[in-house]
């Protein structure tokens, strides 16, 4: 039993303009599928055959196993970035995860401001998230493979900040394609559920 490499929930060219078909094949067929075929190799013929990627980074990261981390936390952190991202996505959440934001946030607008900062101040390689902290929703940066589970959160969204993510798109411009994200491209449905499921 190994763990997958998910399909794309949509197709190639669903995210274009914004996400190029060039960007989404490299992205998810040579980034993503070499992430989890390492993974793959790494686990092998120890106990931790069967164990899905959640299990693993988790396993990998109290273990002090770098290697295993970085490529387990980036099987989990693609297939939940895919998810996080749909065609005409943006614009503002509903309902109970709207109310959350305002209450821990005080305005959409400041939360998507710290969200951007998180995503343009990940130094190098890295990913921005809003978690479940257990009783309020939090903004972070990770770098590297980094995910706010290792610190006990419920990650909710993510946004990959890698160059490999836009530079095809957007070349050196990251605040573009962090605006473009927050505005045209996250499905806030999954998030909701994501938050629902997590409270
Ligand atoms: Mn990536």
């Amino acid at each position: 039993m190994k763990i997958d490499l998910p399909p794309l929930p949509y197709s190639y060219t669903a995210l274009e303009p914004e996400i190029s078909k060039t960007t989404l094949e490299i992205h998810h067929d040579k980034h993503h599928a070499k992430y989890v075929n390492v993974a793959n190799q790494m686990i092998e013929g120890t106990e931790m055959e069967g164990d899905d990627s959640e299990a693993l980074l988790m396993k990998a990261h109290k273990a002090g196993n770098q290697g295993l981390f970085n490529n387990a936390a980036q099987s989990w952190n693609h297939a939940f970035y895919w998810d996080c991202m749909k065609p005409s996505g943006g614009g503002e959440p509903t309902g109970d995860l709207a109310d959350q934001i305002k209450k821990d946030f005080g305005s959409f607008d400041e939360f998507k401001k710290q969200f951007d900062t998180a995503g343009n101040t990940a130094f190098g390689s890295g990913w921005a998230w809003l978690s479940w902290d257990g009783s309020k929703l939090v903004v972070d940066k990770t770098i590297g493979a980094g995910n706010p589970m290792t610190d006990g959160k419920k990650p909710i969204l993510t946004m990959d900040v890698w160059e490999h993510a836009y530079y095809v798109d957007y070349k050196n411009m990251r605040a573009t394609y962090v605006t473009t994200f927050l505005d045209k491209l996250v499905n806030w449905d999954f998030v909701s559920a994501n938050f629902a499921a997590a409270k």
